[in-house]
């Protein structure tokens, strides 16, 4: 059963979500779909259902430290099965900018060092370039030596290259992140 706690930040949460995502939270009728094609529900304590309910409750503030919203893969398997159309994956990366901007607790781990080091190569290269994304998500870490074992055969099956990406629009890119940040006022 899903206990909703109404707090001074429910109505804004999702007014919130629903001006970033586009999605109109109230047709969402529960047939659960979305929660048993996720690839992570099993893992994470809460699934893409019950954040859709407890949204559409009138879940506050505190929502925003939910584990699934940042073990969120970004697959979009719960937008593609919904039979209402719902877009769920654009309401998890609400959730995520949100908790960002309202300084919600990170969850436990290292999934936003993992996202600030994706884009920071997406906004270095143009488009994403693995090596340089494992470096800098390493560094942070600090556990340089994890999972190393794996990289020989990922190179030789060609899942990694050793070489920035090419063809990429870089100076499009970087100007849409120049964009972003100014909105945002962050540093450039
Ligand atoms: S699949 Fe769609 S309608 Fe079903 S619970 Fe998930 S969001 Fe709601
Ligand atoms: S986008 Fe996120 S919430 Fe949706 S199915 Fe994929 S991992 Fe699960």
């Amino acid at each position: 059963m899903i206990t909703i706690k109404k707090t001074r930040t429910s109505r804004a949460l999702k007014d919130a979500v629903e001006q970033l995502s586009g999605v109109d939270l109230s047709i969402c009728f529960q047939c659960k779909k979305c929660s048993s094609g996720c690839p992570v529900a099993k893992l994470a304590k809460s699934r893409p259902s019950e954040i859709m309910r407890q949204l559409h409750l009138g879940a506050g503030d505190e929502l925003l430290a939910s584990d699934l919203v940042w073990m969120c893969a970004s697959c979009e398997t719960c937008s593609a099965r919904c039979p209402m159309g719902i877009d769920v994956a654009a309401v998890m990366d609400a959730l995520r900018r949100l908790a960002l901007e309202r300084g919600a607790p990170k969850p436990e781990g290292d999934v936003p060092l993992f996202n600030r080091a994706f884009l920071k190569t997406v906004e270095t290269f143009g488009r994403s370039y693995e090596i340089g994304m494992i470096a800098a998500y390493k560094l942070g870490t600090g556990k340089l030596m994890n999972d190393t074992e794996k990289f020989p055969a990922m190179l030789k099956k060609g899942k990694i290259a050793l070489l920035p990406p090419r063809g990429s629009d870089r100076k499009t890119v970087k100007r849409i992140f120049r964009k972003v940040k100014a909105s945002k006022g962050t540093k450039a």
